[in-house]
């Protein structure tokens, strides 16, 4: 049976800035190309918001602790993050989308799903429609972007890694699920760490090993995610671009290597969460009023603390403060805390004229 013949085949295309921060202040300051720099953080405190590909080599990577970033890579430079500068080059590539795709849904600032099915150009090849996208952006923004070329968005998004950076992949139909057999879970994106580990205790490490599961076990095992991860492992994924995504919530959360018991850690574990879901918010225009904080013990019980203001939050750094109002009444936690996450919910729509600020205080 063919699986592919409920819908038409979609051509979606994954376009994902090289180093977006770190590419865009190397552009715009001679004296740190070639070299490697970190955006956000600094030499004491905070965490790496990016890492130029100089600084990738010595294993530095975003949201890991400035300080282990520098033990890494004791020449790192630290660069205050510039997001006017980013959100308005962000704006410039939005901008090339659209001469080809009123379909375009952005994943943050450098990042977004093009369905180009039926595009504005009428062309018929997706793969050239990439060349030509990445082409006009270099030549308009002085900027690199890869892109990933395929029949759905998760493959599109797995694709667009594969020739990074500065380059694109294409994964055909005919490819796609022998592609997904041969990839480890852990690549998979949906798949976290604390999935890969659970998937892996199941016996679950690569596609391959996740198409030999049933639906029922998926389900049983991962519950709303189940039917997600049974189509992935096929190669399906039926999920729409959705340009004007109503969605009722943003959330991110991440389970630490090893469970937290202080202030100070837990706090800086949620920084890259915070500048995740704000990021995501800004990205669509959309702005939040009520802020929830999960944490999950290392006995899996979990606690929700959520406070709601009046009108949308301006800044990031009204966020930062809430969510540290949230976190410090709960300490000294009864035991140590396994996970954190923060959901951004009551969402509307930014008026023209709204923008947030987009200081970022590291
Ligand atoms: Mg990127």
């Amino acid at each position: 049976m063919n699986e592919m013949s409920a819908t038409p085949i979609r051509k979606i295309v994954h376009i994902d800035m090289d180093a977006f921060y770190a590419s865009v202040e190397q552009r715009d300051n001679r004296d740190l190309r070639d070299k490697p720099i970190a955006v956000g953080g600094s030499a004491a405190r905070g965490v790496v918001a990016a890492a130029s590909y100089e600084a990738r080599v010595y294993g530095v990577h975003s949201a890991m602790p400035s300080v282990t970033a520098k033990r890494k890579c004791p020449d790192l430079i630290f660069v205050p993050p510039r997001f006017d500068v980013y959100k308005a080059v962000s704006q410039q590539i939005r901008e090339i989308f659209a001469e080809y795709t009123p379909l375009i849904e952005p994943l943050s600032l450098d990042e977004a799903y093009l369905d180009v099915t039926d595009n504005l150009k009428g062309m018929e090849i997706a793969t050239e429609i990439a060349t030509e996208i990445r082409a006009r952006i270099k030549q308009v923004t002085g900027l690199n972007a890869s892109a990933g070329i395929s029949y759905n968005k998760f493959l599109a998004k797995m694709a667009s890694d594969l020739n990074k950076p500065n380059g694109q992949a294409v994964i055909t139909p005919k490819n796609g699920p022998a592609f997904v057999e041969a990839l480890p879970v852990k690549k998979f994106h949906g798949v976290g760490p604390a999935t890969a580990e659970k998937m892996h205790r199941l016996g679950i490490d690569t596609g391959a090993d996740l198409k030999g599961k049933t639906l029922e076990f998926l389900v049983e095992h991962f519950g709303k995610s189940g039917p997600y991860f049974h189509g992935i492992a096929r190669g399906i994924d039926e999920r729409q671009v959705k340009p004007d995504r109503v969605r009722k919530s943003v959330g991110a959360e991440d389970t630490f290597s090893k469970d937290l018991h202080a202030y100070e850690p837990a706090r800086e574990g949620l920084q890259p969460l915070i500048e995740k879901v704000w990021g995501y918010c800004e990205a669509n225009g959309i702005g939040a009023k009520t802020v929830t904080l999960k944490i999950k013990y290392a006995d899996f019980n979990q606690i929700t603390r959520s406070k709601t203001v009046p009108g949308l939050l301006p800044a990031i750094t009204d966020l930062e403060e809430i969510i540290s109002l949230l976190l410090a009444p709960i300490f000294p936690p009864p035991k140590g805390i396994r996970l954190l996450g923060i959901t951004l919910s009551s969402l509307e729509r930014r008026a023209p004229g709204t923008e947030p600020q987009l200081r970022l205080a590291f």
